[in-house]
């Protein structure tokens, strides 16, 4: 602010205002994300019909009556009717033992018409999950769990990848976000999120570290991060004092906090104040997972029918 002087001097400055800066990051939109692949999909999908008659096919299966389970095996049933990709359920009730499961995979890997087969989980407790995933023929685990296809990702050879994490790839390339040399820390080391998310960000030239928890002192480790992938699934985990101003978030969690709302690992209001970049909770990383297996889906089918891109 200026005002003029008594003796009519020019103005000089007699107030400064003391101005706060509050940056807000750019939200990733997980769901206008997926919709586009989902989209890309579709058209290939259409293409190739039109090309060798057929269209992909997933075989999902679901054991038991688990609330959430169901909601999940709908939704991916809705986005393969919605791309144009057949899918085959089988519904089984929780009282079939393993063994019976055992032989519906083997089944199923053996039928030329299905492309991916998707068992979801949890199974119920008198199934062994490793039993069931490892029996699943590689070139059919669209959900990418199989021993063969952790390997192969490791060695950078595989086709098929881990649905969330190349989910989280994709929302990065897709929001132009460079990723080569930028210092990324992934919380959480699950094998379903954390560790294929080492490999996926290390591949394209990352320096990844990785926490969990048993790591000390995360918030200095965070602090340090260009990209802070968070799957700890913990609510509100990550603050924005362990955040560098203008590093990109991607949140993989879903949590519940102490009021029933749905919110990530991330605390999305103080850290959208630093970051550059945010996914949201909900549509951020959860649409892209289902996108990320239907492009599995179509990839495993064109990969069995020796069909080139
Ligand atoms: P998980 O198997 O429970 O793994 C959690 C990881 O976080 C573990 O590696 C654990 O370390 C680490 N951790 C736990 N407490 C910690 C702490 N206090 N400090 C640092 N690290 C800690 O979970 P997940 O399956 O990876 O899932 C993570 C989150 O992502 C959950 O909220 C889940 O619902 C969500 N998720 C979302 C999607 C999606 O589609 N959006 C898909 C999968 C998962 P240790 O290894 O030392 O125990």
């Amino acid at each position: 602010m200026f005002g003029l002087c008594q003796n009519g001097s020019l103005p000089i400055k007699i107030n400064t205002i003391k101005k706060e800066i509050v940056l807000t990051a750019n939200i990733i939109d997980g769901k206008k994300i997926a919709a586009d692949i989902r989209k890309e999909i579709a058209e290939e999908v259409a293409l190739l019909n039109k090309k060798v008659g057929v269209s992909p096919a997933l075989a999902v299966v679901l054991v038991g009556e688990d609330p959430a389970s169901a909601v999940y095996v709908r939704n991916k049933k809705r986005a393969c009717e919605e791309i144009g990709i057949r899918s085959v359920s089988h519904d089984l009730s929780a009282e079939n033992s393993e063994a019976d499961l055992l032989k519906l995979i083997d089944s199923l890997n053996n039928d030329k018409e299905i492309n991916g087969i998707l068992v979801q989980l949890p199974l119920p407790k008198h199934i062994s999950e490793a039993k069931v995933l490892e029996a699943i023929r590689p070139e059919k685990d669209v959900d990418c769990f199989h021993p063969v296809n952790v390997g192969l990702l490791s060695l950078n050879k595989a086709y098929l990848k881990p649905c969330t994490p190349a989910g989280v790839i994709e929302l990065l390339d897709r929001s132009g976000i460079k990723i080569e040399g930028k210092d990324a820390v992934i919380i959480g080391r699950s094998n379903i999120v954390g560790k294929p998310a080492i490999q996926l960000l290390l591949q394209r030239n990352a320096t990844v570290t990785v926490c969990h928890s048993k790591t000390k002192d995360i918030g200095e480790k965070c602090k340090k991060a260009d990209i802070i992938v968070a799957a700890v699934g913990i609510a509100e985990f990550l603050k924005g004092n362990m955040v560098k101003e203008g590093a990109v978030i991607i949140d993989v969690g879903i949590n519940r906090n102490a009021e029933g709302k749905l919110v990530g690992d991330v605390a999305f209001d103080e850290v959208s104040k630093v970051a550059s970049y945010i996914t949201p909770v909900p549509g951020g990383v959860g649409p892209m997972t289902i996108a990320m297996l239907m492009k599995n889906t179509l990839t495993a089918f064109k990969v069995q029918r020796g069909i080139k891109d």
